[in-house]
């Protein structure tokens, strides 16, 4: 087993990655929880297909379980889910020292671990990310919400679990799109901060990757470990777990969540803008065109739809959460370098189209 601490400032917790480790879930909590109670929130998909295992080996340790399933997809991420979700674990009189125990891709992560934090005001909570982009992003770093009609994530907290246990076994469920998806970025930790990350991505086989997933999936979570601990509230370097990301969700954005996952979004967002720096002298040549084959490896896209660009584009500069003359935006020196570079508004064109 593989295990890394995140250390904040008012709290530490383990992330346990460990094929198989689904099964033994009970015996970990069983040494960390004094409750008896455990609600699972989780997804009709995951739960059809590891609601089973999940229950024996928690009920074998003598825990009482309740489960909570919501239908799958970002539509759930709602304060009506969530409302639903307070109903149920009040029926099941769940208590503040009892636990909740989210089994799922983000959306259950995000939704799960925002009815911890509010729940009773806070109740302890462990994540069980089951998709490639929970496992490698969304269960660690705290942040949990919930959506609002008028955008994503409006409604949150920072609020962190007591464990996260990764089983990278599970990922052979998911779908492929999925899959890439959660790929996209791997990738862009590897472009980020970690060149030999990025040159194995690129040599490896389909089943070289599936055997060196889980050493990948902690690469990945150090990396957002170290850059979680130095910035928890995110007002500064997390800033570089952004790239691609202006981009990516302007793209989200335009075709309202449903042409575009946001692993695919995000690269074309990393394709573009460093095929722009690239061409300005401010990134290494030949970066580009080595992310544009890791992407396609990956069946990833890497070109913006043509006849919307302009629009997309625009509407970066017209956000009306980025305030002022000018933004942040993330770009690569070269493969596993990258700096933080303030532009002004009206150069947003230059950078993305
Ligand atoms: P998701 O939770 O909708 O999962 C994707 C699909 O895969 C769902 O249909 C789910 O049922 C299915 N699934 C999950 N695990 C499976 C498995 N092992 N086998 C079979 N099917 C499985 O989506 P996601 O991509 O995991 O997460 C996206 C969400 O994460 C978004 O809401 C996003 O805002 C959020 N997010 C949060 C953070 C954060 O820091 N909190 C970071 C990135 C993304
Ligand atoms: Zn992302």
């Amino acid at each position: 087993m593989e295990s890394l601490q995140v250390n904040l400032k008012h709290k530490t917790y383990q992330v346990h990655i460990k094929r198989g480790i689904t099964k033994e879930l009970g015996k970990h909590l069983r040494a960390q929880c004094s409750g008896e109670k455990v609600a699972i929130i989780t997804d009709k998909n995951v739960y059809h297909i590891y609601g089973k295992q999940v229950l024996q080996t928690l009920n074998s340790e003598g825990f009482e379980t309740h489960v909570i399933a919501i239908e799958p997809g970002e539509k759930s991420k709602t304060l009506a889910t969530l409302n639903d979700v307070f109903g149920e674990l009040v029926r099941a009189k769940i208590s503040r020292r009892d636990l909740i125990l989210t089994l799922g891709g983000g959306v259950v992560g995000d939704l799960g671990g925002f009815a911890a934090a509010t729940f009773l005001r806070g109740i302890p909570y462990v994540q069980v990310p089951t998709s490639l982009l929970a496992q490698v992003d969304s269960s660690i770093g705290g942040k949990v919400a919930v959506d609002l009609p008028y955008g994503k994530n409006l409604i949150g907290s920072f609020y962190h679990p007591d464990a996260v246990f990764i089983d990278p076994d599970v990922l052979e469920t998911l779908d492929p799109r999925e899959f890439n998806n959660g790929m996209a970025e791997v990738i862009k930790y590897s472009c980020i901060k970690d060149r030999q990350l990025f040159e194995e991505l690129m040599s490896f086989s389909k089943d070289e990757l599936t055997d060196n997933i889980d050493r990948i999936i902690f690469k990945c979570l150090t990396i957002k470990k170290n850059v979680v601990e130095e910035d928890e509230t995110d007002r500064g370097s997390r800033m570089m777990l952004n790239f691609g990301h202006t981009l990516g969700h302007a793209i989200e954005k335009y075709f309202n969540y449903s042409k575009y996952a946001h692993g695919e979004a995000v690269a074309i967002g990393m394709y573009q803008v460093t095929k722009n720096s690239e061409s300005m002298g401010l990134t290494e040549h030949g970066t580009s065109l080595m992310l544009k084959e890791l992407l396609s490896k990956h069946s990833l896209p890497h070109q913006m739809p043509e006849s919307d660009a302009a629009q997309i584009v625009e509407t970066i500069a017209l956000d009306k959460k980025s305030k002022g003359k000018s933004i942040d935006i993330v770009l690569l020196s070269s493969i596993g370098e990258c700096f933080i570079k303030n532009i002004c508004k009206d150069e947003v064109a230059k950078y993305f189209l």
